[in-house]
């Protein structure tokens, strides 16, 4: 395993700290973003993008000029009034962005699907619990199989382009949520496996040095391990036929719903993929 990228506040010690890293920074303020995306790099490390977590709808946010060309991954709590900002499309298409909406509110998933129509990339949030399974999947299969020039969906347009009947494809990394992808810390340097364990205080290390090989540390291994135990335990999961998208994602509110969401999801990306082979659209391997 490479060692994973680590999501940073925007704070100079501890960047300093992370010379060598794939990092994503963590800012609240949009105005912030070119100094924290400068600050990692001066340090050393491979900015991932900078992280904007906003309590305002995107209506309401103005960047910077100066943050152009910095891959920005903004989180905010809905869209807003789309004439609010249909004004600023042509600026907001400027911007290397891609915005992050939950789909616990229905509002944001037909929201995702009408910043793709105008060429904004999106990340539809689907949160353990959520209930709009149906919605979700129309927003999936717009992502996945509409002709029409439209901008990407994550983890849709990601799951599309790479799938493969005979493998499984994780996309947590689209979250920031899986330790083998990203760690996190907080102002302190303290270490968490996922933002929610962030958000709980929980964590595994008082700072990274304590985590010299990722593959030996016992709560990575511990988390590897509890995947493995899908299997060898009988649970649910492992006899669920969207497994291979999903990898028990939502196994603590799981149902049907989430279930036939995910087996659709297999059905639509091997029609993507069978309309993209019949188009001559067919993909050159990657290393
Ligand atoms: S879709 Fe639901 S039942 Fe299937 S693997 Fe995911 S969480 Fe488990």
């Amino acid at each position: 395993m490479n060692f994973p990228g680590i999501v940073s506040p925007y704070n100079e010690d501890l960047l300093r700290g992370l010379s060598g890293h794939s990092v994503a920074v963590r800012v609240q303020d949009p105005a912030d973003a070119a100094a924290a995306a400068a600050c990692a790099r001066q340090s050393g490390s491979r900015l991932v993008c900078v992280l904007i977590e906003s309590d305002s709808p995107l209506s309401e946010i103005e960047l910077p000029e100066d943050s152009r060309g910095i891959p920005l991954a903004l989180a905010v709590p809905s869209a807003g009034r789309f004439r609010s900002f249909a004004g600023r499309l042509k600026h907001l298409r400027q911007f290397n962005l891609r915005v992050y909406l939950s789909c616990s509110r229905p509002e944001n998933i037909l929201s995702l699907r009408i910043l793709s129509s105008v060429g904004i990339h999106g990340c539809a949030v689907i949160e353990r619990g959520v209930k709009h399974w149906e919605e979700i999947a129309d927003l999936m299969t717009y992502a996945m199989l509409e002709r029409a020039h439209h901008a990407s969906i994550e983890p849709f347009t990601f799951i599309a382009d790479n799938y493969d009947p005979f493998s499984h494809i994780d996309w947590a990394f689209f979250y920031f949520d899986d330790p083998k992808s990203f760690l996190h810390l907080d102002i302190e340097g303290r270490v968490a496996l996922s933002r929610e364990d962030l958000a709980k205080e929980r964590f595994v290390a008082r700072n990274l040095c304590e985590i010299a090989d990722p593959d030996q540390f016992p709560p990575i291994q511990e988390w590897l391990r509890r995947r493995r135990e899908y299997f060898v335990g009988l649970h649910p999961c492992a006899s669920c036929a969207g497994w291979k998208l999903c990898l028990g994602k939502y196994e603590t509110s799981r149902g049907p719903e989430c279930s036939a969401f995910f087996i659709e999801m297999i059905e639509v990306a091997r029609r993507f993929k069978a309309l993209r082979a019949r188009n001559g659209e067919a993909q050159i391997w990657q290393p």
